[in-house]
């Protein structure tokens, strides 16, 4: 099912991309909730994290673990959290949010942050990767 992450996947719509390769992609949430919040997706769609197979969610994994292990080094933070909820978007991504407080991982915590800043950090955190 195509969503707006195939858009973004497609470069039909842009987005402060962090990492790529052939199978996934991570870019800035566009409404993040800590600096630094990150999308790490499959290029393949599918709804649902736990409908992918074995092998893909493994990858998504390692992906995404890659990922967070950079934005724990660019973003000062407590740890990095995740989460996968999937409720807004219905195209698997796990959310990478660097946590200062618990509030952060709540969604009604959210910061503002201009294009200008979404890609410094974009450009900031993938120089970790
Ligand atoms: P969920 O589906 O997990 O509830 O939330 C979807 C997430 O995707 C939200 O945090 C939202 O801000 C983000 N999001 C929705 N549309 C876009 C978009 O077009 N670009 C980017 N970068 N993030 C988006």
């Amino acid at each position: 099912m195509a969503t707006i992450f195939t858009k973004i996947i497609q470069g039909e719509i842009p987005a402060h991309k962090v990492a790529e390769n052939d199978n996934f992609l991570a870019f800035l949430d566009i409404n993040p909730n800590a600096k630094g919040h990150t999308l790490c997706i499959p290029k393949v769609a599918t709804d649902k994290l736990f409908d992918l197979d074995e092998a893909a969610y493994q990858d998504l994994m390692a992906f995404s673990r890659t990922v967070a292990i950079g934005l724990k080094e660019a973003v000062p933070c407590k740890r990095v959290g995740m989460a996968v909820i999937g409720l807004e978007v219905p195209h698997v991504h796990v959310h990478l949010i660097p946590l200062n407080d618990m509030s952060e991982m709540t969604f009604n915590h959210k910061v503002n942050m201009t294009q200008e800043e979404l890609a410094f950090t974009a450009r900031h955190i993938a120089s970790y990767l």
